[in-house]
């Protein structure tokens, strides 16, 4: 392939401007055209893309978000907004993408193939949630900047011997709560995985911890569960413990991205632009067993999420 694009869609992750940059610089070194899209599918609807050179990707690899901003595009979806995206890319020459997103953008870039653009999948997301792979760009950051955010709640906590129930980001995947919630020491962890009778659950581990000795609770519920405030009020009620919640919010979207997530997005952006150097497309670069591979599309597309309810158990036996 000649020239290529590159776009971030969906929820930004930290991360997602190392892929831009591990994509940019290999393409542009081997003699390749590489545009960057704008505002994920809707630049290729709207027709607004920059060609990229090695330097437009300088001192990006530190920084959140992402350099090409992101978006979600319902417009894509309809047949007569992917006939625009496709007339576009045929404007420029662009015979291969690099979308950088999640689930939603990966179907976005198996449509795309379908109508003969090869489009390679990276997953960025903090949220885990992609069922194809063990790992997502942005993750890592995620879960360090709740941990430390819970750390420091926990200090008021413990000061006024209190509960806090806090809401954490995840979608419907409850990775980035059940391992905060690890990290943190929670004394109840939620997760839409495994969900029977929360408030009950909730109030049994409260009410056994108290008899412990403990006075001062964190409880971690994953934003697919959500009702926090209402379980803080079930909490004092039934437990006889100041309770309040908080709900963590778009701060744990932000931040440099953790070392772990810029090198991880590095070697998987180096991989996508590879494969489309190869004139291979249709896949979707991932993390299995700690290793790079990559998968069809397809097949990716169609995985099963297995959940790993040992870490759960392991969660509430050491939370006590
Ligand atoms: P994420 O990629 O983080 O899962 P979304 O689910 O919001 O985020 O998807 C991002 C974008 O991908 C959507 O706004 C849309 O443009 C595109 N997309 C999502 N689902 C589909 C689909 N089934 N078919 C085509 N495009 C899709």
């Amino acid at each position: 392939m000649k020239t290529i694009g590159v776009l971030t869609s969906g929820g930004d992750a930290p991360g997602m401007n190392a892929a831009i940059r591990a994509v940019v610089r290999p393409g542009c070194e081997c003699g390749m055209k590489v545009y960057g899209i704008n505002n994920g599918y809707r630049g290729l609807i709207e027709d607004d893309l920059q060609e990229l050179n090695i330097r437009s990707v300088s001192d990006i690899i530190h920084r959140g978000g992402t350099m090409l901003h992101t978006a979600r595009c319902l417009e894509f979806k309809e047949e007569e907004g992917m006939q625009k995206a496709i007339d576009t890319c045929k404007k420029y020459g662009i015979e291969g993408i690099v979308v950088i997103g999640g689930d939603g953008s990966f179907r976005g870039a198996r449509d795309l193939s379908l109508r003969g653009i090869p489009c390679i999948g990276v997953p960025g997301t903090i949220d885990n949630d992609i069922v194809s792979s063990d790992y997502t760009i942005g993750y890592d950051t995620c879960l360090n900047t709740i941990m430390q955010m819970v750390d420091r709640i926990r200090d008021t906590v413990e000061s006024h011997s209190r509960c806090m129930v806090i809401e954490v980001m995840g979608n419907r995947c409850g990775d980035l709560t059940l391992n905060s919630g690890i990290a943190v020491g929670a004394t109840a962890i939620v997760i839409p995985e495994i969900s029977s009778d929360v408030e009950k659950h909730v109030i049994e581990r409260i009410n056994r911890t108290i008899k412990t000795g403990k006075k001062h609770f964190l409880i971690m519920v994953a934003e697919g569960i959500g009702g926090v405030a209402e379980l803080a009020k079930k909490i004092q009620n039934e437990c006889g413990v100041e309770a309040r919640s908080i709900v963590l919010g778009h701060v744990q979207r932000g931040g440099s991205p953790s070392a772990r997530d810029r090198v991880t997005a590095s070697l998987m952006g180096y991989e996508a632009v590879e494969l489309l150097k190869q004139g291979i497309g249709n896949r979707v670069v991932v993390m299995k067993d700690d290793k790079i591979v990559n998968y069809d599309i397809y097949e990716a597309l169609n995985m099963e999420r297995q959940v790993n309810s040992q870490i759960y158990k392991i969660a509430h036996e050491i939370s006590i």
